[in-house]
């Protein structure tokens, strides 16, 4: 029996699992310690996916524990929109109260961290902080979201979520029939560029290079007066975040009022991957419709799941997460 399959299989047969020790296995020097604290359910991720999946579970009586880094995607825009009842609050102020509503239930524990490391056992997950604090949990929500990989373009990131934009039906209204431009090629500025069209007719698709369009797809643009710039972008200018100029490398320059883009991202915690989640081609953890993933007993939801990237569909799967999540706890246990 190899190292690690002895080890498994000496947790995994112990009737103690749950509560072991330290104990010295068999003199192979692996001090197996379970932390003190069990949770029916972790949440790995603390913004408005995991704390809706939180809520729906303190509903429902669960012991739960919500681990968040404090980095949601939106942080970088000033309003966030179409989000029913909020709409046009500042992301943190949504949070905040989200935070405050779920803290009304006293069987879900709150708690600011990284979670580093999650290990499966027999009957559960031991989950471990950079601090260094672990945690049992029967259960596992991952709700880590995605993080944006900025182009090397300077000026991109300062303007990010402010008027380089990602959405459309976030902050579209805000900007419409402004002079925009899209940078991007291809497919992508082909369908971005016909979608955006809706909000505004002074569109410009910046390509940043030789265009990838098809002849086809470029006549139709231009029958919407889209113009089709393929000049290298050098910066983008702005003032505390409000794009003014694209500057190109041949130093000539455009201005306009905002900017669509869709940037590269992955995935903000590489645990469910490491855990053993299949991801899907783009890079999302595959889930069925009850959000659960490949991995028996862990669940995702929100932005780290799909393309549909709103608040309003991030709370719409963490509810989901948070009652499929309990109906398998109450079916195990029935
Ligand atoms: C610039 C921008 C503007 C946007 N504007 C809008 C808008 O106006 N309206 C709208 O509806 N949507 C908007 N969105 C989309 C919206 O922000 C997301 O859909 C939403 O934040 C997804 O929620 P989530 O809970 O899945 O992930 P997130 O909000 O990204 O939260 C994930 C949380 O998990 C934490 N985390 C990750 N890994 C770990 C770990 N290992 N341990 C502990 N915690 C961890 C992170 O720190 C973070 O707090 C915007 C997105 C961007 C990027």
């Amino acid at each position: 029996m190899s190292f690690l399959s002895r080890r498994k299989f000496l947790l995994q047969s112990s009737s103690l699992a749950a509560l072991i020790l330290p104990v010295d296995i068999m003199n192979l020097n692996i001090i197996v310690e379970m932390p003190k604290e069990k949770f029916d359910v972790i949440v790995i991720g603390g913004s408005y996916s995991g704390l809706s999946a939180a809520m729906a579970l303190g509903r429902a009586l669960r012991k739960v524990l919500i681990i968040d880094a404090g980095k949601p995607a939106n942080r970088f825009t000033p309003q966030s929109h179409n989000f029913i009842t909020h709409d046009g609050r500042p992301p943190g102020e949504i949070a905040l109260l989200a935070k405050l509503q779920v803290g009304d239930y006293n069987s879900v524990q709150q708690m600011d961290g990284t979670v580093d490391h999650v290990e499966k056992v027999n009957d559960g997950f031991i989950v471990r902080l950079a601090s260094k604090a672990k945690y049992f949990s029967r259960k596992l929500i991952f709700s880590t979201g995605i993080v944006d990989i900025m182009p090397d373009i300077p000026g991109f990131s300062d303007c990010w979520g402010k008027s380089v934009l990602h959405c459309p039906y976030c902050h579209g209204y805000e900007v419409r029939k402004e002079t925009t431009g899209i940078i991007g090629n291809g497919d992508y500025a082909f369908e971005f560029g016909s979608i955006i069209s809706n909000w505004t007719n002074d569109l410009t698709i910046y390509a940043n290079g030789p265009s990838t369009l098809t002849s086809e797809q470029t006549s139709k643009l231009q029958s919407h007066n889209i113009e089709i710039v393929e000049d290298k972008i050098k910066a983008i200018e702005h003032e505390r975040g409000h794009v003014k100029r694209i500057i190109f490398e041949n130093e000539r320059s455009r201005y306009l009022k905002a900017i669509y883009a869709r940037p590269g991202f992955k995935q903000h915690s590489d645990i469910p991957k490491i855990l053993g989640c299949e991801l899907t081609n783009e890079g999302y953890i595959k889930i069925d419709l009850s959000q659960k993933t490949t991995v028996p007993g862990v669940f995702a939801c929100g932005d780290n799941v799909t393309r549909i990237r709103t608040v309003s569909n991030a709370v719409s799967m963490g509810t989901t997460a948070g009652m499929m999540v309990n109906k398998e706890v109450i079916l195990e246990d029935f």
